[in-house]
């Protein structure tokens, strides 16, 4: 029998994602409440100030490229503040955004845009030549390119964000209209189980019931922690937001609890334990590399980070020494959350009061969901067995973006998601995660898809054959893509080669793709009679030595 929730189920609102942000009745904070600041700077911006901001820039995508429901719009930025504005815009005036990586190459991201069919980009300064080259390849034109940030195009050809904004007449143009069960909000990119990335079509319901489903799973009112308290709480934001996990850092403790969300650009050790120290931060979303320099780095005595009541770590599995090693260095809980692109993402998530009792599960599932866990075959396996997790619940995607293959492919025939990650449960409803069957790669929570790496590679005129897959670095608390190699026929394999096929792959890929894992050659890449890659063999192979 599939596994209900422990948590009872609960009531998701019939609303967009705007609605439901900015239509509340049961709002627990005053308009002029602080949502966004950027430590860098004095910049900052209160609930009010986000929703307005929002719905002039929606007005002027409407009124300067009458923009229509279903219109995407891709961000190419580091975590900003103003991130918040153009991502609500676009769902006021009903498009979807799509979020890239802005470390892609400009074939990584022409990808993107073609396949979202992308209509517009905003971007900021340093990213500006890439997201122009980007906008070539997939036919957008360059005054569909706009900046945001504090810099403005010196040629005067790039629109600055705040041109878009439609102040003139504004009361001419509403906010679109939505069926939440239905329409898009965000497209997000995953390689799902296997294959090239694929855009994840999340609906604005996925994302209402995820934001609703996660408040039930912090605990907001456990007197061990003292819960969230929208007076003091503040938030560090560094995990980036064009990941889903980034994503929900925008949404569900700051904008929908009133929580100051303080945004880093990007993860520096050094930054992050100033911004604690000066912020008084309380709560951070973390994945596994950065809990361990937490708890190892020496640069973390130089600070005083008191302040800090608990960590979350999700996007990568952590380790018992880790939680062991923060808590031990700073008394700082950590609780594990799992999830995934598909489920809008978190599914699992470790209660407050019992994260030291089960230190390596990811909790519990959250409410409104089922779980069972399968064999090969589809075939569920017994209570606590180890098998494939499958997830049923308002949260799972809407399929992926002109892709019925993998779509059919990603469900069970009875509608369950098939995660592609293995564990089991233990009777009192922990979940834990200890393998894939997927063939993804995790680099400090970011996704290496290997077919692609496989492809780029197969460019190589020394490479005859290749397989990509992740082993685990325990120094780096992390996994890293290394490639099993087979040279064409007159070249002996060297530590030159090697040397000569990874720098090559570098220059045609975003940073966390390159092979840290290292090349080994071989003679032959293990595969099935129907010519499939046998990576589980690469796998043990590497596990031998
Ligand atoms: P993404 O779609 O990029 O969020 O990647 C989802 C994948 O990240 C999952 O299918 C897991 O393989 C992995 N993942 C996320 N959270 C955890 C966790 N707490 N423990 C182990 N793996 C995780």
């Amino acid at each position: 029998m599939p596994t209900e929730s422990t948590y009872p189920t609960i009531d998701i609102p019939n609303l967009d994602l705007w609605g439901f942000l900015f239509n509340r009745k049961d709002k627990p904070f005053p308009d002029d409440k602080v949502i966004y600041r950027d430590p860098e700077t004095s910049r900052f911006y209160t609930y009010a100030q986000t929703r307005d901001a929002a719905i002039t820039f929606g007005r002027g995508l409407k009124a300067q490229w009458r923009w229509k429901k279903g219109d995407v719009l891709a961000l190419y930025t580091p975590n900003c503040i103003d991130t918040p504005a153009v991502t609500w815009g676009v769902h006021w005036a009903g498009g979807i955004l799509t979020p890239a990586n802005p470390g892609y190459t400009v074939d990584e991201l022409a990808f993107q845009l073609h396949d979202s069919k992308a209509s517009a980009i905003v971007t900021q300064k340093p990213f500006l030549k890439q997201a122009c080259a980007a906008a070539r390849k997939a036919g957008i034109s360059e005054n569909r390119v706009v900046l945001m940030g504090d810099e403005r195009d010196e040629t005067g050809r790039i629109k600055h964000f705040v041109d878009i904004r439609c102040t003139r007449g504004m009361n001419r143009y509403r906010k679109c209209k939505i069926n939440p069960k239905k329409d898009l909000v965000f497209l997000v990119y995953s390689s799902g189980t296997t294959g090239l990335p694929k855009g994840v079509m999340l609906s604005h319901e996925n994302i209402v019931a995820n934001t609703m489903m996660n408040q039930v799973g912090e605990g907001k009112n456990l007197s061990w922690t003292g819960g969230f308290n929208n007076g003091g709480d503040k938030i560090l934001a560094f995990v980036p937001f064009f990941h889903i996990y980034g994503l929900t850092c925008l949404i569900h403790h700051s904008l929908y609890s009133g929580l100051e969300l303080v945004v880093m650009a990007k993860f520096d050790l050094d930054r992050f334990c100033q911004h604690v120290q000066a912020h008084k931060i309380t709560y951070t979303y973390a994945v596994p590399p950065v809990i361990l320099m937490l708890g190892k780095s020496p640069v973390v005595d130089k600070y005083d980070l008191s302040s800090l009541r608990m960590l979350k770590s999700g996007a990568a599995p952590l380790t018992k020494d880790l939680t062991d090693a923060v808590y031990k260095r700073l008394g700082v809980p950590i609780k594990q959350g799992y999830g995934l692109s598909e489920t809008s993402p978190t599914t699992h998530t470790q209660r407050w009061e019992d994260w030291h009792v089960h230190i390596g599960s990811v909790g519990r599932l959250l409410p409104n969901q089922t779980a069972k866990y399968i064999d090969d075959f589809e075939i569920e396996v017994p209570f606590g067995q180890t098998g494939e997790l499958c997830i049923k619940g308002p949260n799972v995607f809407q399929g992926y973006l002109n892709n019925p293959g993998s779509t059919k492919n990603a469900f069970t025939r009875d509608g369950y998601f098939k995660t592609g990650d293995v564990g089991h449960q233990d009777k009192d409803g922990n979940f834990y995660i200890t393998d894939r069957v997927k063939e993804l790669i995790k680099y400090k929570g970011f996704q290496v898809p290997p077919a692609e790496l496989e492809g780029i590679l197969l460019g190589n005129e020394d490479v005859e054959d290749v397989a990509v897959i992740g082993i685990y670095e325990e120094e780096r608390a992390t996994e890293v893509p290394r490639a099993y190699i087979v040279l064409k026929p007159t070249l002996p394999p060297s530590p030159e080669s090697a040397t000569r096929i990874s720098d090559w792959l570098t220059a045609r890929v975003a940073n966390h793709k390159r092979l840290r894992g290292g090349i080994r050659f071989m003679s032959q890449i293990p595969k099935s009679t129907s010519g499939k890659i046998l990576r589980r063999v690469l796998k043990d192979s590497h596990a031998k030595e």
